[in-house]
């Protein structure tokens, strides 16, 4: 399958890691929105958050254990925030699930 994230799990395309375990992967974003800026995906392709299903779930339930892990790492210890972008009106731009973690400055209160 032609997907990206697939490729940088696999280590076909080069990432900066910062965490993996069996079944989640984080790496920096190649395009940082702030100071921290994490991609945390499931080694497992899922599209999006529509694509999260009662088969699949427990990848979602790993990737939020290793995010309080990942933030620790990151010196997050003054917060950060979770996001991931669904479908077109989201603006997902890679389509294999990610939720991108931001931090290391305090963060504008709107999102949209
Ligand atoms: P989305 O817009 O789909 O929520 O987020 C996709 C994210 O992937 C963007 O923040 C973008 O900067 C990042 N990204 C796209 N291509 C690459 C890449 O090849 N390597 C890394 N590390 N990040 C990427
Ligand atoms: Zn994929």
């Amino acid at each position: 399958m032609d997907c990206l994230f697939c490729k940088i799990i696999k280590g076909e395309i080069p990432s900066s890691k910062v965490y993996e375990d069996e079944y989640v992967y984080a790496f920096n974003d190649i395009n940082p929105m702030a100071p921290v800026h994490v991609l945390v995906v499931p080694k497992a392709h899922i599209k999006n958050v529509d694509e999260i299903n009662g088969e699949n779930s427990a990848n979602i339930a790993k990737i939020f254990e290793a995010i309080p892990k990942i933030a620790k790492a990151c010196s997050l210890e003054n917060g950060y925030r979770v996001i991931t972008n669904c479908g077109e009106d989201g603006c997902q731009s890679v389509m294999h699930l990610h939720f991108h973690i931001l931090g290391g400055k305090k963060l504008p209160e709107t999102m949209a």
